[in-house]
């Protein structure tokens, strides 16, 4: 069976020029099995970048804590994000959706309501133990 799908060549001696169907499917499988392999690393690598993003934002809170806690006239962290000012721009929210949160109890960390709880436990941020 030849499927009509002719170029611009006319038939020669009689036998039609185009695809034949298993050609077709052979195609249709090779890009299947590409797409299967591409599309679960394009994924991955998104998710990836989004979690370093989240990191990098953690790291701006850490330092911006620094300096609230440096300023304050307690000399202690604050747990509200709104009293931190990352260079007069808001805190980002993170990229997968999350919120951030601050755990001011010793030592310091920042949490990911997005990423606090996955399986690698990249949700939490520890300055000076964590990096990003
Ligand atoms: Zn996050």
């Amino acid at each position: 069976m030849r499927i009509a799908l002719y170029l611009t060549q006319k038939p020669s001696r009689g036998r039609t020029r185009g695809f034949a169907l298993i050609e077709l499917l052979a195609a249709f499988i090779i890009f299947s099995v590409l797409m299967a392999i591409a599309v679960p690393l394009y994924f991955s690598s998104m998710a990836s970048a989004e979690r370093e993003q989240c990191r990098e934002q953690m790291q701006a809170i850490v330092n911006a804590e620094e300096e609230y806690k440096r300023k304050a006239a307690n000399h202690a962290y604050t747990t509200t994000l709104a009293n931190l000012n990352i260079g007069g721009a808001p805190i980002p929210p993170c990229p997968s959706g999350g919120s951030h949160t601050i755990d001011s109890t010793s030592p310091l960390r920042i949490k990911c309501s997005y990423h606090f709880g996955s399986a690698d436990q990249h949700g939490t941020f520890t300055p000076n133990v964590d990096n990003y």
